[in-house]
This record gives C-alpha cells, sequence and structure tokens, in this order.
C-alpha cells in the first residue's frame, strides 16, 4: 500500500500535493500522479518512475487548482505503468485514488462492463471509479453514492474522490488502510501518512474503519460506517519537518545509523529505575498480567520478525518461557493451538502493517490472555487495537533497510523479556 495526498483550499494546490508525494517517497513506489479540479476540466498527470518526473510534467503545465488528490502507487494488480497509475477516472468526470485492494474486483467489474462503463487498466482501483460515476449519474450525492460503492466493495481501502461537478469537495472513504483528515488554516487536506502533510499542519484527524468524510477549504464533516456525522478528536502532533530531512548525512540510511545511541536511549528513558524495569510501561494492568503469562506468540514481518526472533530466544533464557513466532502473513492459516494464559506480542515498526493487522484481528477470536504492540507510531492502527503497547520513540525511519526501528524494537522487547522475567 502506497500513499495518498487529497487537498482543498484556498490557494493553489498542485505543487503542495506534489511536495506531499515526496515526503512519502521513502515507502517505496512505481509510478505516481495527480487530478486537479479546474472548474471546467480535470488536469489529469501520470507517470511511470519517479515523482520527479511528475513534478516536470507539471512544471510544463502549470496546471492551476484548489481541489485536487494525487498518489504514488505499489502495484498490486496490474503492472507498474502509467495506464495503471492512479488516479483513474470514469468518463473524464469522476477521478479517484486508491490504497490497498478490493478482493472482489472481478466480479464488480465484470458487472459494471456489462453497464457500459469502458476500462482502461488492469488493476483493481479503477473499477471504484465507475462505481462511484454508476451512483453520482442515479441523482445521488458523492457522499452517498460513496456509500452505495461501499456496500459492494470488498477488502482493504483508502480512497480519495473528486467529481467535475463539485470543484469545492473531495469526499474520502476508509476501511482497513490508514486515512486521516489534516487541519489547516483556509485549507484541509487528506492523506495516507501524516508526514505527507507535517508541513502543512499539526492538527490531524484519524479516521477509523467504515469511516467517509467530505472535505472543503473550509470544513470537513465525518460520517460513520452507519452514516451517522461522528467528531473524532483531533490529535496534535508536531512531525518537525527537521526530523524528515537528511541533514548533512549523504543519505537517510547513515543518518539513522548515527540517530541509533539516542534512539534507544528515547527507548529506555522514564521506562527503567534502579536495576529494575518501572511497572506499567507496557500499559495500565500490564504488571499484573505478566505475572500470570505462561506462553509467548510472536507474530511480525520482515525486520519486525528478526526483531521477534532475537526476542524468542531470551523469553526462553531471561523469561524462562516457551515462545513461538510465526510470519504474521503464515500464522491465521495455520489454524493455531492457543494455550491458556498466553500473550501474543505484534511487532511493526508503522503499526500498519496489513498481515500484522490481521494476525491481531485472528487473534482476538482466540483465547489470549492480552495483546501487546512494540510499535513506533503511536496514532497507528496496531497501538489502537492492542491491548497493551510499548512505543520505540525511534522518530521516523525514511530509509529502506531498517537501523534504528529494529535496534529500538530489540530494546523494547528486552525490557519487556525482563519485566516478564
Ligand atoms: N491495488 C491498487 C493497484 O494495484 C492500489 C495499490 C496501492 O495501494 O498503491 O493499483
Amino acid at each position: 500500500m502506497c500513499g495518498i495526498i487529497a487537498a482543498a483550499s484556498t490557494r493553489n494546490v498542485g505543487k503542495l500535493l506534489v511536495q506531499g508525494l515526496h515526503k512519502m517517497e521513502y515507502r517505496g513506489y512505481d509510478s505516481a500522479g495527480i487530478a486537479l479540479h479546474q472548474n471546467e476540466s480535470i488536469a489529469h498527470l501520470r507517470a511511470l518512475g519517479k515523482v520527479q518526473i511528475l513534478e516536470d510534467m507539471m512544471v510544463a503545465e502549470k496546471p492551476k487548482s484548489k481541489l485536487g488528490i494525487a498518489h504514488t502507487r505499489w502495484a498490486t494488480h496490474g503492472e507498474p505503468s502509467e495506464a495503471n497509475a492512479h488516479p483513474h477516472k470514469s468518463k473524464d468526470s469522476v477521478y479517484i485514488v486508491h490504497n490497498g485492494i478490493i478482493e472482489n474486483y472481478v466480479e464488480l467489474r465484470d458487472s459494471l462492463i456489462k453497464d457500459g462503463y469502458d476500462f482502461t487498466s488492469q488493476t483493481d482501483s479503477e473499477l471504484i471509479a465507475h462505481l462511484l460515476d454508476y451512483y453520482l449519474s442515479q441523482n445521488n450525492s458523492m457522499i452517498d453514492s460513496m456509500y452505495l460503492a461501499k456496500a459492494k466493495l470488498e477488502g482493504a481501502y483508502a480512497i480519495a474522490a473528486i467529481d467535475i461537478k463539485d470543484d469545492k469537495n473531495l469526499v474520502v472513504a476508509r476501511n482497513k488502510s490508514p486515512l486521516l483528515i489534516g487541519i489547516g488554516t483556509d485549507e484541509m487536506f487528506a492523506a495516507s501518512d501524516p508526514l505527507a502533510i507535517a508541513q502543512l499542519t499539526n492538527d490531524f484527524v484519524f479516521l477509523e474503519d467504515g469511516d467517509v468524510a467530505e472535505i472543503s477549504a473550509e470544513s470537513y464533516r465525518i460520517f460513520d460506517d452507519s452514516k451517522t456525522e461522528v467528531t473524532r478528536d483531533i490529535t496534535r502532533i508536531d512531525i518537525s519537518s527537521q526530523a524528515t530531512s537528511k541533514g548533512d548525512y549523504r543519505h537517510y540510511m547513515e543518518k539513522e545509523i548515527y540517530e541509533q545511541p539516542d534512539a534507544v536511549s528515547n527507548t529506555i528513558d522514564g521506562r527503567i529505575g534502579g536495576e529494575d524495569v518501572l511497572d506499567n510501561i507496557f500499559g495500565l494492568g500490564s504488571s499484573e498480567l505478566f505475572s500470570k503469562v505462561k506462553r509467548i506468540q510472536i507474530v511480525a514481518c520482515g525486520t519486525s520478525l528478526h526483531a521477534g526472533r532475537v526476542a524468542a530466544n531470551w523469553f526462553s533464557s531471561i523469561a524462562e518461557l516457551p515462545c513461538q513466532i510465526d510470519y504474521a502473513s503464515e500464522y491465521r492459516y495455520r489454524n493455531p493451538h492457543v494455550d491458556e494464559n498466553s500473550l501474543i506480542i505484534t511487532i511493526s515498526q508503522s503499526g500498519e502493517t496489513a498481515d500484522t493487522l490481521a494476525a491481531l484481528n485472528f487473534a482476538k477470536e482466540k483465547d489470549y490472555l492480552a495483546s501487546l504492540a512494540i510499535c513506533n507510531v503511536p496514532t497507528s492502527s496496531l497501538a489502537r487495537e492492542s491491548d497493551f503497547v510499548l512505543f520505540t520513540n525511534a522518530g521516523p525511519e525514511i530509509g529502506v533497510a531498517s537501523t534504528k526501528a529494529f535496534t529500538t524494537q530489540l530494546a523494547g522487547l528486552m525490557l519487556l523479556s525482563a519485566v516478564i522475567g
């Protein structure tokens, strides 16, 4: 899953959107694109490869617009190509960007083809534009069309959509894929990653699964899964732009290697006193719960799985407890047996790793004593959905090869094995 950024403003947003795409480049992507509302028409630019190519196209065309959506794509359905890059459109009127996977896309696409829609990409995402157009053409509002589309869509999605007939509002929807609103002055944003808009605002509203929101330069309205208008908390986070610039280092990975001593201190600081790990650093009631733990299950992916493998040795040597470790992507398919008094530990830098979240959701149906997450992002889905959490406080890790995120996970897991021991 890659990046979404959208803006409704009283000033031109093209440049802001491309800057936001640059901020999300660290996540990896294969293509980028943008759709900008220009009253009579929508400027639609897409490029295979670097965001810089898209930026050069923008410089050449200079589209002016106060409402737009943009995307970096990490292909899941259809090869990386310009035709498959987002935004996707329906009849030059509805434009969408999508992160995630639509699981029932074959069935929905076939039925839209029968309704006369032409498909120009191989993606699972394009059908969202046609589905919205289909409902809009039956005189539904964009919000209502999004709810009607949502009722058909199976899978994970963060979506942002604009319609040629409305140059003021954009509509977004979230299900199992991160999405937030950023509140500016005379402008509002939506993004899948707070870093994309960190230079524009410090005030974020994190959407929940099932939410749909309508966003204009002046205001936003959020509706929950049952279409009831809701108020969600505004979270103030100061993600300083310094944390996301290279400074004097040649590249982010070098910078982050040198940040490790500070990052590890940040993980441990305030959590140990004298020789002991302090009580309840994993959350209220955690120390009491740990005394009951008889067995540990770890699930994670990639680098976090490696941190888990190291920690599995500590749980057995320091805490003297049996510990099983699984790839998060495989855990739920092996019909795991859960012994009494087992603790499930999930590890993820971003706290948005889809397989780890799916493993946690699966584990909630099982008889675990509790779930505990080791994670770097306080506002992440994993942090919100776990019973107990330890934040690693590593700061943003931009380099693709993990450095301080890994070492701080180890520090957190060492605290955990010590306290359980
Ligand atoms: N599944 C969509 C595609 O392949 C979205 C991928 C993404 O999240 O970037 O185009």
